[in-house]
Order: structure tokens, then sequence, then C-alpha cells
């Protein structure tokens, strides 16, 4: 048996599934559009995506009701945090469809199991990094975090958890007032405190939050604080879906009670840093890179050259050793990546 032919089988077959696949797509498309030619379907209305899964969608009514949704082919995947306009259908498939997606504010974007970037939510106000004296939140990864804020464009906000247990590394707080006199809003708390965890609510209280950072800092017992009890709305769609693995994976939009949203997925607590460009670190160092622009050479690595500003900068005390340190680990990270890509 010759590789050549088997090759060619393979080939039909590849080519079988994709146009079946794309039969069903076609046939897709017709239904939803014989939908939406019908008389069935209500006015148009406003609608927030709260979970994804796949094909289908379940939206959000202004009055909290969730409907399943399929969407129209003309429209970009869209993902949960999405501000949407759709027509209930009482008769359809499924209870509805998706015809447009309103301007996203931001995009939350995370690469896949193949290292490619995907959307994973819209509309994110704040990341929330959280760190925490033990086990101690090592610095250069807090500065990792901010880079991929940087990368998204999305405000970050740095969360120094477990108050109680500062004296493990009462550093942390002269470096949480660097990263203030850096621009960036930062805040002390303890989940054991009533006021400290009062902070949080106040501070998730509008838009949408994200709470990212290593494992053992306390994220889950602050969205456990934030959010007591079952989040019964969450719990009914996991039900309906009657796919829990996708329920595990996919982002999904939580009501906190005390005002605010949390839009939480293990794939956003925690990621790989390794998808940030040297746009996104200038970008997340911008205390070395204004200094970079007086270097007398160009392409200054800030490294070994005469005449470099950003290494004047830390002589003079005008930055931080550790930051530019961080910033040029991090920039080798991604020469290395680079390099094997
Ligand atoms: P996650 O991996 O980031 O989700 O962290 P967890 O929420 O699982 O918390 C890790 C451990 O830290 C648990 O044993 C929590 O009880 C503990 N923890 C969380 N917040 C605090 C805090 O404010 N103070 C103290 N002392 N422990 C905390
Ligand atoms: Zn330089």
């Amino acid at each position: 048996m010759s590789k050549r032919k088997l090759s060619r089988q393979q080939q039909f077959r590849i080519d079988k599934v994709q146009q079946e696949r794309l039969a069903r797509a076609e046939r897709k498309h017709e239904k939803i559009e014989q939908t939406l030619a019908s008389d069935n379907l209500s006015e148009a209305l406003d609608g927030l995506v709260i979970a994804h899964f796949g094909a289908t969608l379940d939206i959000e009514d202004a009055q909290g009701n969730i409907t399943r949704c399929s969407v129209r082919s003309n429209l970009p995947v869209l993902v949960t945090g999405d501000e949407v306009i759709w027509h209930a259908d009482e008769k359809g498939e499924s209870q509805g469809v998706i015809v447009a997606l309103k301007e996203r504010k931001s995009i939350l974007t995370r690469p896949d199991y193949r290292g490619k970037l995907r959307p994973v939510a819209a509309n994110v106000d704040r990341i929330i990094i959280v760190a925490c004296p033990s086990p101690r939140t090592p610095v250069n990864l807090i500065d990792r975090y901010l880079v991929a804020t940087a990368h998204d464009d999305i405000q970050p906000v740095i969360l120094l958890n477990k108050h109680d247990l500062i004296d493990q590394a009462p550093e942390m707080l002269t470096e949480l007032s660097q990263y203030e006199a850096l621009g960036c809003e930062t805040l002390i708390a303890s989940i054991n405190s009533n006021e400290e965890l009062q902070a949080i609510k106040t501070l998730v209280a509008d838009g949408n939050s994200v709470f990212v950072g290593q494992s053992g800092v306390g994220k889950s017992s602050i969205i456990a604080a934030l959010l007591p009890g079952e989040d019964i709305r969450i719990g009914e769609i996991s039900e309906a879906t009657g796919k829990g693995r996708h329920t595990t994976t996919t982002a999904k939009i939580y009501h906190i009670p005390s005002g605010g949203q949390l839009i939480d997925s293990p794939g956003i607590r925690e990621f790989g840093l390794w998808h940030i460009t040297e746009d996104d670190l200038d970008k997340g160092f911008p205390d070395v890179t204004d200094h970079a622009q007086y270097c007398k050479f160009n392409n200054c690595t800030h490294t070994h050259e005469p005449k470099c500003a950003v290494k004047l900068a830390v002589d003079e005390g005008q930055l931080l050793a550790r930051r530019l340190n961080s910033y040029l680990s991090i920039r080798d990270s991604i020469d290395e990546v680079t390099m094997r890509s």
C-alpha cells in the first residue's frame, strides 16, 4: 500500500468533513434568516452576553431574564460581556437571535491551547492584580501582569491581599506605594476584616471587574466573599446547557449583590504572559521608556552602552533599579519566544 494512496484517502475524508461542516453552517444560516423573516419575533431588545457556549450564547435582558440565543452569521465572535441587540423568538429552536453587536469598550484576550490570541471577555473595566505577602508574590510578577494589562489597554489595579500577614513581607507596602507613584491604583485588603472587604466591594461597585494573580493569593476567597452563597442565576445556566465541561472554562458574568459585575473563568484568573510584544512591554513600563528617548543610541539596550539615559536615571534615583531589571528580564523572555517560533 503506497503512502500516496493513503494520503489521497485522507484528503478525501478531510474534504468531505469540511464540506459537511460548510453545509451545516449554511443550513444554520438559512434557518436563522428564515426566523428573522418570519413574524414570530419580538421587537429589537437590548441584551448582555453573560456566557457563551460555542454557537449559542446566554443573554440577559434589562429585567434580568436569561435567554438562549443563536447568532446571525455576519457578526464577529461574541464573548461574555458583549452588549447586543436581539429578538426573542417564542417558536424557534433557540429562544432568540442576536442581530447586532454594540461598540466594545475593551476586549480581554488570552492565548488558546494553540497559542493564538482569542477574545475571552468584552467591556472589562478593570483588571485587579491580586498579590499577597504569604506566599510572597514576586514583585517582578506584578510587573509582568501590568504589561499584560497594557496589552489589552485595560485599567489595572493592584490589590495587596492578606493584610493580616503583612509582617511576613512588610517591604511590600513600600513597593505598593512605588506603584502608586507610577500612577497605578492600589488597595490593601484582607478578607478577614469587614472594613477591608468593604473597600474591595467599593472598588468593584461599578462596571465589570476581573481578578488575576498567582495561585494562593486569595482570588477564590475574595470572589466567594463578594458573591455570598451560590449565584442562583449562574447555577441555572449550567443546568440549562447540560454541557458541564463548557461551564467550567467559559467566562461568565456574575452580579455582585453589593454592586458591580465580576467576569470570571479559570483561564482568566491565571494566564501565561508570553504572548506580549515589545510594544506592550513599553506601554507597561512608562517609567523606563520615558528615559529611553534620551539614550545616545537609538537602539540602546540599556545594558552596556555609554550615555544610556535609562541607566543614568537609575544612578540618579529617578528610576527604580528593580523596575529596570524586571524590564530587561521580561524583554529577554520575549526574545526567547520570538527565536523559538
Ligand atoms: P487563589 O488560589 O488565589 O484562589 O487563593 P485562595 O482563595 O484559594 O486562597 C489561598 C489561601 O489563602 C486559603 O487558605 C485562604 O483561606 C487564604 N486567604 C485568602 N485571603 C486571605 C486573607 O486575607 N488573609 C489570610 N490570612 N488568608 C487568606
Ligand atoms: Zn539606554
